[in-house]
C-alpha cells in the first residue's frame, strides 16, 4: 500500500494546531512526553474520524444502531484508512476469541458470505461458529475436537469400590467419589461405567 495520511490543523484536547503525514503499510509509532497529545491525535483524532467516515457508508438503518461519533477537531485529512482500535486494555480471549471476534470484524463478514455466499446456509447468524447451528458439528466451533476418552477415565471391568473411576480426584473413599458410590441412597457401590458417571464433565474436578 503506497501513499500517506495527511493530517492538518488538529486541536482536539489539548493539540494546538498538529499537522503531519502517516506513511501507510508502515509501522509508525507516536511517542511523547506523558500529556503530549499522542492519544489526542491517535485514538481521539485519527481512530474517530476513521470510525466516523465508516459508519458514513452504512444505510441510515444501520448508522441508527451505531455509536455516534462527534467529528474530531482538525482542519484536514486525506487518504484515511479504516482503523483497527486495539486499546491498551489486556487481550482477554476465551477460547472462542479469534482475531474476527476481538476486531469485530466477524458480524461484518457473517453479513457478506450470507448476502453473497452461493448457494446461501441462511441468515448471517449461522456463518457464526458460536451458533448452534453454525457451529462444526465435530469440534463445536472450537477448531479443534475435545473429547473425553472414556476409556481413560474408567475402568469398566472393576466397581466403583475397587475403583473403577481412574481420575485421582475420584479416588476410593474421596469426597467425590462418595457422590457417585453412594448414589444409590444405601451407601454401596456400583458399577461405575455409565449410568451414574454421565454428570461428570473434564474440569470439574479441577475446581
Ligand atoms: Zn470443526
Amino acid at each position: 500500500m503506497a501513499g500517506e495520511i495527511v493530517i492538518r490543523g488538529v486541536r482536539e484536547n489539548n493539540l494546538r494546531g498538529v499537522t503531519l503525514r502517516i506513511p501507510l503499510g508502515r509501522v509508525t509509532v507516536v511517542t511523547g512526553v506523558s500529556g503530549s497529545g499522542k492519544s489526542s491525535l491517535v485514538f481521539d483524532t485519527v481512530a474517530i474520524e476513521s470510525q466516523r467516515q465508516l459508519n458514513e457508508v452504512f444505510p441510515w438503518f444501520v448508522r441508527n444502531r451505531l455509536p455516534r461519533y462527534e467529528r474530531p477537531k482538525f482542519e484536514f485529512m486525506e487518504n484515511l484508512t479504516p482503523a483497527i482500535i486495539v486499546d491498551q486494555k489486556p487481550v482477554r480471549g476465551g477460547s472462542r476469541s479469534t482475531v474476527g471476534t476481538m476486531t469485530e470484524v466477524n458480524p461484518v463478514l457473517r453479513v457478506l458470505f450470507s448476502r453473497c455466499g452461493e448457494p446461501s446456509a441462511g441468515p448471517s447468524h449461522l456463518y457464526s461458529f458460536n451458533d448452534p447451528q453454525g457451529m462444526c458439528s465435530a469440534c463445536d466451533g472450537l477448531g479443534r475436537a475435545v473429547r473425553l476418552d472414556l476409556d481413560k477415565l474408567l475402568d469398566e471391568s472393576k466397581s466403583l469400590n475397587e475403583g473403577a473411576i481412574r481420575h485421582p480426584a475420584f479416588a476410593v473413599g474421596t469426597n467425590y467419589w462418595k457422590r457417585y458410590a453412594r448414589s444409590d441412597g444405601k451407601g454401596r457401590g456400583r458399577t461405575g461405567a455409565g449410568g451414574s458417571s454421565d454428570r461428570f464433565r473434564p474440569g470439574q474436578a479441577a475446581s
